[in-house]
């Protein structure tokens, strides 16, 4: 068996990153590269019905080795990387009995990875920690996930004497640039349900997300010169300022937490003839995401009232929804893996995700999909470090959950 570590080590030094300008799928070669390496893998491990779709998607299967039914299980990680931080060339640093001070990541250009500032690097005093340069990010982001899949899938097939029920397993592209459940084809994966591995740090169980929408403002205002403008001008960066104060001044991401959903103005360009003003709309409670839409549509529309000849465009569009719904709906999903996770002697960190992942579009495709740790720290910078007992506890959750009697028929 290749150890945990090695495989790791080995699959971060491939640079995966994809790249949002392509329309491509996948978005890089890179990520091409990668997925056939790593279906070459799955074959060699032994695993069963190995694909390589023309989008990059690998699947394969582990074969049940009991005689009676058990629901198919699914395990998903993604093999991009974040573009937010270089990733090419990674050179992991290893860090074997960690002695919980600062860790040198680069001793020339002063970069230093430090309890001071990470004070969670303090719970791994004695273990080993993973690292980058200083240079890259590391991208146990998602590579994590991946080392713990096929880690946990070749210890089942070197431990027959462990029973289990089919378990299908799939690796996807983009997520990072939020398409990673684009071409997943989740009648071919049939799989009963599945579990992304996909968090952050040890513990960490997550089945809830924002419900998120996008909302484009664009202002048509009317140009005059100024020293003539008297009574004439209208202009539309003035009426853009007055649309975002009258959104709720505390509701912004920089003012919230936990459950606390905001409205974000990210991005804004205007003259005084048009401004287009470009927002993100986040909630985890359904109702009060229907209400944050109106209260943005409230407003547009108070504003053509007061600026009859001015023009005022919104266009409103959902972007994703709280898997909660979904998975409550299946709650032994849950049940399963805070029991996968007790076995393991974890306790589990349930809280809400504020963002987005690929289980919350596979639970609306009908793949309800909830998220578990994979150990990381500081995903997307070049702070980024991971405990290799973390991931290996990762791995023992998984073959919990593989080899658990206690899912409910489907
Ligand atoms: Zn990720």
């Amino acid at each position: 068996m290749q150890s945990l570590l090695d495989r790791f080590i080995g699959y971060v030094r491939q640079d995966t990153r994809p790249d949002e300008s392509s329309d491509a799928c996948p978005s890089t070669h890179l990520q091409k590269i990668f997925a056939q390496k790593l279906a070459d893998e799955l074959k060699t491990i032994g695993l069963t019905e190995v694909t390589l779709s023309d989008h990059g998607y690998v699947m394969a299967t582990l074969p049940s080795n009991i005689k009676t039914q058990r629901p198919v299980l699914g395990f998903i990680a993604h093999m991009d990387t974040s573009p937010e931080a270089p990733s090419e060339k990674v050179k992991p640093q290893i860090h074997r009995k960690y002695n919980g001070n600062d860790i040198a990541l680069d001793e020339h250009k002063g970069i230093i990875l430090s309890p001071r500032d990470f004070k969670e690097m303090r719970n791994y005093k004695g273990q080993t920690l993973i690292t980058t340069d200083g240079s890259t990010l590391l991208g146990a982001d998602d590579k994590a996930g991946i080392s713990e899949i096929v880690t946990s899938m070749e210890y089942l097939i070197s431990n027959p004497a462990l029973k289990h029920g089919k378990i299908r397993i799939a690796f996807t592209p983009d997520e990072e640039i939020g398409r990673g459940a684009d071409k997943f084809d989740v009648e071919g994966f049939e799989a009963d349900f599945a579990y992304t591995l996909d968090g952050g740090k040890i513990g960490e169980l997550e089945f809830e997300n924002f419900n998120a929408a996008s909302a484009v403002i664009i202002i048509k205002g009317r140009s005059v010169h100024p020293g003539t403008a008297k009574g004439t001008m209208i202009n539309s960066i003035k009426l853009a300022h007055e649309i975002d104060a009258a959104l709720p001044a505390r509701e912004r991401p920089q003012f919230t937490s936990d459950h606390e959903g905001f409205f974000h103005l990210y991005d804004i360009k205007g003259t005084v003839e048009e401004t287009i003003m470009k927002y993100i709309i986040r909630d985890h409670d359904s109702e009060r995401f229907k209400e944050r839409k109106k209260t943005v549509e409230d407003v547009v529309i108070r504003l053509r009232k007061k600026y009859k000849k001015a023009e005022v465009l919104l266009t409103l569009k959902d972007q994703y929804f709280n898997m909660k719904e979904i998975i409550e709906a299946n709650y032994f999903i849950i049940d399963e893996a805070v029991k996968a996770y007790r076995k393991a002697s974890i306790e589990p960190e349930i809280k809400p995700v504020r963002g987005g992942t690929d289980g919350s579009r596979l639970s609306f495709m009908g793949l309800p999909c909830p998220n578990l740790f994979t150990g990381g720290h500081n995903y997307h910078g070049r702070f980024e470090y991971i405990p290799l007992e973390s991931m290996e506890k990762a791995v023992e959750v998984i073959v919990n959950l593989s080899t658990s009697e206690t899912f409910p028929k489907q």
